[in-house]
């Protein structure tokens, strides 16, 4: 056990100093409640670890009956997993670590009273409130593009309906067909994901739509393991894969629908499928709270994962602001326990330690050929700050790759239980 497990775990067994806690405790209830607002990766791994104490009431709200992954929903797309083994329920969260499930949408926070109002009118008061809303779209920015156009020209960007839509569009594309992914500008959930869809879907038109082309429509002119993802793209899909930095084409602009064109600053691309992924921003919810600042993310104290605008209001996941931490759900993950921790410690009166942040991803560039990276983060200077990396690289043996892309299903199976339970 290292010294910061260690301590870590001091913070957690401090949670029997509860019953010395009845300053934070709000009136009517014999212990402290924590309200988590989204059942996502952030979410529900919060809940979880607060839960694990066994001293706090912990309310999880989330209006989905269940969670589709967004991470291996790109290998649903090309055919290699059905929609089913990417779903979880809450059940275990509910049943196994106690965790109050409300299955609605909250709708409003008042920070003044400490409440939560829901959808049904209904109102939580709280102790300790953690918003992990995940996205919103910023559909004003690509004109046209709207909920209804995204029916046509789906993001997939959440996984579940958009993804059916998607692959339903995938299957029916002519061979020949050309697919047009918009990639937007940084910072978006999962940086490697756009590339990974476009890797992923060559595979799947490799063996069934061989005439057909990609094209990536970037709003950028660099992206996340570049390199890694060209190498694999001659040697796997010669020909197949055109990318288009913003410094030839400007940004997507606006789409047709109708004719299922996509507009950039200064060229029209019609797509037989087109998966336009629009710039981003915090979950509204936390927009109307008043979490976010003038990016559109929420600031937070890096240490704690509480808000710098509403104290008493945590946030983790792909919401914040994280400085050199991508939106992933592994991040999502690592900061619900370091913000997990932090609350226990302050409703305990326990001590508090900067924690180590990580994320690691597994990213396919076909089903036996995937790369990974491990990164260790710690905060500095008010932000969070990369402090140790490795990531694979190019040129490494094809068994090498074979077994990353195996120890990626081992992940899958045991970070979904630990969030899921
Ligand atoms: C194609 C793709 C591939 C990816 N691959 C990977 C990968 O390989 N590895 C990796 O680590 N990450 C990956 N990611 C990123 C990962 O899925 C996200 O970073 C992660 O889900 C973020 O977790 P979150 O809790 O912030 O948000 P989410 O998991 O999206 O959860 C947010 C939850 O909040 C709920 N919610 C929102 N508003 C309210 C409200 N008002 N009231 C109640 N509930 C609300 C939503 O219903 C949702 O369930 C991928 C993403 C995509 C799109």
């Amino acid at each position: 056990m290292t010294d910061w497990t260690r301590r870590r775990v001091c913070a957690l067994a401090g949670g029997a100093l509860m019953a010395a806690v009845a300053p934070h405790v709000a009136r009517g209830r014999s212990r402290p409640r924590v309200v988590v607002i989204g059942g996502g990766i952030g979410g529900a791994t919060v809940a979880r670890y607060l839960a694990g104490l066994k001293t706090l009431d912990v309310t999880l709200i989330e209006p989905k009956p269940n969670h589709v992954t967004c991470f291996f929903s790109n290998l649903y797309l090309a055919g290699l997993r059905s929609l089913a083994s990417l779903t979880f329920g809450f059940e275990a969260l509910a049943e196994r670590h106690g965790v109050t499930m409300i299955q609605k949408a909250a709708t409003a926070i008042d920070p003044a009273s400490s409440t939560v109002e829901l959808q049904s009118g209904e109102r939580l008061t709280y102790d300790r409130l953690v918003l992990a809303p995940g996205i919103a779209f910023n559909f004003g920015e690509i004109g046209g593009y709207d909920e209804a156009a995204a029916k046509i020209m789906p993001h997939a960007w959440n996984a579940g309906p958009q993804s059916e839509v998607l692959r339903r569009q995938l299957e029916s594309m002519e061979d020949g067909g050309v697919f047009v992914i918009a990639a937007p500008a940084n910072p978006f959930r999962c940086p490697p994901a756009p590339y990974e869809r476009a890797s992923l879907v060559a595979y799947y038109f490799k063996q069934f739509k061989p005439k057909s082309k990609i094209l990536i429509l970037d709003a950028k002119d660099q992206f996340s393991g570049q390199e890694l993802f060209q190498d694999a793209w001659s040697r796997h899909y010669p020909g197949m894969i055109e990318w288009l930095p913003a410094q030839f084409i400007g940004r997507t602009k606006a789409v047709h629908a109708a004719t299922c064109s996509v507009v950039t600053e200064n060229q029209t691309f019609k797509a037989a499928v087109a998966n336009v992924i629009p710039p981003q921003k915090a979950g509204l919810i936390a927009e109307r709270a008043g979490l976010t600042d003038s990016t559109g993310w929420c600031p937070v104290d890096p240490a704690t994962f509480e808000s710098t605008l509403q104290p008493g209001i945590h946030v983790v996941g792909d919401a914040i602001v994280g400085g050199d931490m991508p939106k992933s759900a592994f991040s999502a993950n690592s900061q619900a326990k370091a913000c997990a921790f932090a609350i226990a410690a302050s409703l305990t009166g326990s001590p508090h330690f900067p924690p180590r942040l990580f994320n690691s991803c597994y990213t396919f560039l076909a089903p036996d050929d995937a790369f990974t990276n491990a990164i260790t983060f710690a905060p500095e200077d008010g932000s969070i700050r990369t402090i140790k990396m490795f990531i694979s690289k190019v040129g490494e043996s094809a068994d090498v790759r074979r077994r990353t892309a195996h120890q990626a299903v081992g992940w899958y199976s045991a970070f979904t239980a630990d969030v899921f339970g």
